[in-house]
């Protein structure tokens, strides 16, 4: 039985949730919250989770705290599972064995508000695709939230969620395997390709668990989805065996179907049921490359689709620039613009970061911690359209020797340490109207905290030269 839109909410009896982390503290708490409908809350921290102040203010608020073991006892009619736990692990197992049924936090956060979803997934593009759909929304006079992956836990959302509004939520691979009702109006699939496969276990179970999203939905709502890779057109034809409605997503041609986003001669057109709107001209979008075609594209189809008009649609395209961290302009000296996208931490995206630039101008910086991922079509990329390439970090020699292996003769492919020095020698290679681009394929953990904090290294740095060059 599907969980019924608009019904009663439910008495949830004794809730344990497992882990003591922002999202676990947040369930918690909002769970005491719910006077007359829980019965008792227990977390459970994990192995090493330790008492403190935020346990302290769990155990005020009347939540029973355990730390130290993964070793769930007693019983509950309801578990919470933070999203780092997953579901392979022994915690998880213990927890569900212990428990009526065990669910993640935005499966939680849609049984307590589930009117008016959109929910966006894939394995990039996520973010900006999401925040992009809320200002959208809200070009067309929509109250409209972006929450989930994004950073803004839904949970923590829920009592201040405005009468009518909009939840346009980024779910994560993760966050998707422990879903069980969710179930969006409108909900779209970027892309698949391979990432986090050390959590999932396959690529298969990769792409099983962020079609999940689309699980409940019905011929009433519209599946938005990438027809440009194998595994999501294999997910269009499950969900039209299923007669939902698709809009096929396509940053080239026509893809023919009822319902579609593409790009033709340089306009962005979006056709649903039939009624096609052009809603802007590629070259007037502020987010540049191919990538970000797909996440406009994505974008004003599921906005249309909740009754937001074509010109506010363009409005909201026309004014929306790019995140940082995401091929995000940092500055320009001698005639060499920097930019950063940090955020590019895998192969696909640095790919797709290479579209935005000008064939024959781009000094590439790729390297850090080295996820081991085959570097065969990122090299080819590269080097057929970088003037140079330096690598760096842990993963710097093994990127070296990938694009050495297809760099054609005169394309320069340089070594350095760390991004300081990588960026030194990057700007001793760019010459005016280069631009020098960090976009590095890897994670970030052998010289930085994460992908935000090497981010802002960087666009430092070239502050730090743009500085030191006016001094001069
Ligand atoms: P996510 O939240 O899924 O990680 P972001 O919007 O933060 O996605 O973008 C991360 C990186 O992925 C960007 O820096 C860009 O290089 C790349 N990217 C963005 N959109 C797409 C897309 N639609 N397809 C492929 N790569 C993309």
């Amino acid at each position: 039985m599907a969980f019924a839109e608009g019904a009663t909410l439910q008495q949830l009896g004794d809730v344990l949730v497992l882990g003591l982390g922002k999202t676990g503290r947040d369930v918690a708490l909002y769970l005491t919250s719910l006077v007359g409908r829980v019965s008792s809350v227990t977390l459970y921290g994990g192995l090493s989770a330790q008492a403190g102040p935020d346990v302290d203010a769990l155990e005020a608020a009347g939540v029973r705290v355990v730390n130290g073991t993964e070793d769930v006892t007693g019983h509950y009619d309801l578990a919470i599972a933070s999203p780092g736990i997953s579901p392979k692990t022994a915690f998880f197992q213990a927890a569900a064995a212990h428990a009526t049924e065990i669910i993640g936090e935005p499966e939680f956060a849609y049984r307590e508000s589930p009117a008016r979803w959109v929910a966006i997934t894939g394995t990039n593009g996520k973010t900006t695709t999401t925040a992009l759909t809320r200002e959208l929304l809200v070009a067309g006079g929509l109250a409209a939230e972006a929450v989930g992956n994004i950073g803004t836990l839904i949970t923590s959302t829920l009592a201040d969620r405005a009468e009518g509004s909009w939840y346009v939520a980024e779910l994560s691979s993760f966050q998707l395997e422990t879903t069980r009702y969710l179930h969006p109006r409108v909900a779209c699939l970027l892309n698949v390709t391979p990432d986090h496969l050390g959590w999932h276990g396959s690529m298969e179970a990769y792409a099983a668990a962020k079609e999940k999203v689309f699980q409940n939905m019905g011929s009433g709502d519209l599946a938005v989805v990438s027809c440009e890779d194998d595994w999501c057109r294999a997910i269009i034809e499950r969900l039209e065996a299923r007669g939902l409605r698709v809009a096929w997503l396509s940053t080239g041609e026509d893809p023919q179907a009822p319902c579609a986003a593409f790009v033709r001669d340089g306009a962005l057109v979006v056709r649903l049921d039939g009624a096609e709107r052009v809603v802007a001209q590629v070259a007037e979008l502020p987010i540049k490359g191919t990538h970000n075609v797909q996440n406009a594209l994505a974008a004003s189809c599921m906005a249309l689709e909740v009754g937001v008009s074509a010109d506010d649609v363009r409005a909201g395209l026309l004014a929306f620039s790019p995140l940082e961290h995401r091929i995000e302009p940092c500055g320009e000296l001698d005639g060499v613009a920097y930019v950063n996208d940090s955020k590019a931490t895998n192969t696909d995206s640095v790919e797709k970061a290479l579209t935005a630039f000008e064939p024959g101008h781009i000094v590439l910086m790729l390297g850090g911690h080295d996820k081991g991922t085959d570097l065969t079509s990122l090299a080819e990329a590269a080097t057929s359209c970088c003037a140079a390439i330096v690598c760096f970090g842990d993963a710097g020699p093994r990127m070296a020797e990938a694009v050495r292996a297809c760099a054609p003769e005169g394309l320069t492919v340089a070594c350095a340490e760390h991004l300081a020095d990588a960026l030194d020698t990057a700007a001793s290679l760019a010459h005016p109207g280069d631009v020098v681009l960090l976009s590095p394929a890897c994670s970030s953990f052998d010289e930085f905290k994460s992908f935000e904090h090497r981010g802002r290294v960087f666009k430092q740095l070239v502050a730090d030269r743009i500085a030191r060059s006016v001094a001069r």
